[in-house]
């Protein structure tokens, strides 16, 4: 958006593209609607497999849902895997005019009185060299330093997600293999979702572990377990990670003992939990601004909105060469999230009890009217308001 305006733009990326990232690889219909707002149609990515609904897995009971038609005008999701889904908008960014510099890292910002000016940024070659900027958008992720070093911080007294997944070959399947023989062998693929976890000492745990099927074949399993869980500080994501891979192994041909690679976790801090927001000539979008979804931990709609939002505020500073502009950012963020973020706060919070948590998940995995509500919340987002 600021590049086709004739704004020089520039990324700082410290990875080389395409790079892993930790991810569950789900797009649900919300972060699809987002991406084409940005002119990406997830649709027409190699490596994009339509995901039909989902299975909820609760105990014994198995029940399928498809997708809530949210107020998009479609319900599309799709699995793809987060280092192609990357790649594919960097060089899209590219194509629209953006210089990006990868293998480069952002190491601190330059701060002239008070006001963020740029960044230090050190080369492949460990060179360090500043780069000047009016304004710097900080976009570093979950482990946001350059936002901590201009001050950010996470609310500890709201909840926050850890997340791992793992990736295993399903037999059968032909893994890199031609994209449409698997996708026409694959017609009827959906996210698998587990709502029983449980923690050491048998308690339910909220959150949730998934089974999602790529296009090459591959198999990402995963889970998301919510901060204000009882017993949270005991969990063990690995082991939990390895009880779940062997319990949809039958049902998705794969052998858990082998893995295609180490497990990898993230913490995802939640709902808006990490602020400031910006300054006078800087803004944070995304994971460093703790984005993310507070009920389900998806942050992929979150990012690209807040980063399309943050786009807009600064396209309006180089036109209208007002600066004060920049003081819209927190409460355009508030109106389009807030309402979210806080009945997705007050849900966790009040869910964390066993008593009320038991019933509520047995009820989430039925198929109840107010089950229906929930998950077209969850999975909408910020862009389904929540029934009045
Ligand atoms: C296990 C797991 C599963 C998940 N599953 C899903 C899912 O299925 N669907 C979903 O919507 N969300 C999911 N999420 C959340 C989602 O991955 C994040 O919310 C989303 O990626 C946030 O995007 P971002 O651009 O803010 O940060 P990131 O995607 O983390 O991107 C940050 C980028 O900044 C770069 N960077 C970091 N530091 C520097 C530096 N100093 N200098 C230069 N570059 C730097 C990194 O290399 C990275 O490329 C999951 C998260 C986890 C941990």
């Amino acid at each position: 958006m600021l590049a086709e305006a004739g704004i020089s733009t520039l990324v700082i990326e410290r990875q080389i593209f395409p790079r892993p990232k930790t991810c569950g690889d789900v797009l649900d219909p919300a972060a699809v609607h987002q991406l084409s707002q940005l002119g990406v149609n997830v649709a027409d990515l190699d490596g994009a497999l339509p995901l039909t609904g989902m299975r909820i897995h609760h105990l014994q009971r198995r029940s399928d849902r498809v997708w809530p038609a949210g107020p998009f005008g479609h319900n599309h999701a799709y699995s793809i895997r987060r280092d192609v889904l990357d790649h594919a908008l960097i060089t899209l960014a590219e194509t629209r005019g953006v210089r990006v510099l990868t293998g480069h890292e952002a190491v601190a910002p330059i701060v002239e009185r008070g006001f963020v000016k740029g960044a230090s940024v050190r080369g492949p070659d460990g060179h360090i060299t500043e780069f000047p900027a009016r304004f710097t958008l900080v976009a570093d992720g979950a482990n946001s330093r350059f936002g901590r070093a201009l001050g950010t911080y996470r609310n500890r007294d709201w909840p926050y997600a850890t997340s791992i997944r793992g990736y295993w070959a399903q037999q059968g399947t032909p893994s890199g293999g031609p994209r449409m023989n698997y996708a026409a062998e694959t017609v009827a693929a959906r996210v698998n979702l587990y709502f029983d976890l449980t923690g050491v000492d048998g308690r339910p745990l909220l959150g949730y572990g998934w089974a999602v099927p790529l296009v090459d074949g591959s198999l990402n399993i995963g889970l998301t377990v919510l901060s204000t869980s009882h017993g949270f500080r005991s969990i063990n994501t690995t082991a939990m990670l390895a009880d779940l891979a062997r319990r949809v192994s039958a049902d998705h041909r794969i052998d858990p003992q082998s893995p295609l690679g180490p497990p990898v976790s993230g913490r995802i801090p939640l709902g808006g939990s990490v602020g400031p927001n910006g300054g006078p000539t800087h803004l944070v979008v995304g994971d460093a601004a703790g984005s993310a979804n507070s009920l389900t931990g998806a942050g992929v709609e979150y990012a690209v909105a807040t980063g399309q939002i943050a786009g807009h505020v600064l396209a309006r500073a180089f036109e209208t060469h007002d600066v004060t502009v920049l003081q819209s950012y927190p409460g355009l963020l508030s109106e389009r999230f807030a309402s979210t973020y806080r009945r997705g706060r007050m849900i966790t919070q009040l869910s964390a009890h066993p008593r009320i948590l038991r019933p509520a998940i047995r009820h989430l995995a039925g198929t109840s009217r107010v089950a229906d509500r929930v998950w077209e919340y969850a999975l909408n987002g910020s862009a389904r308001q929540w029934p009045q």
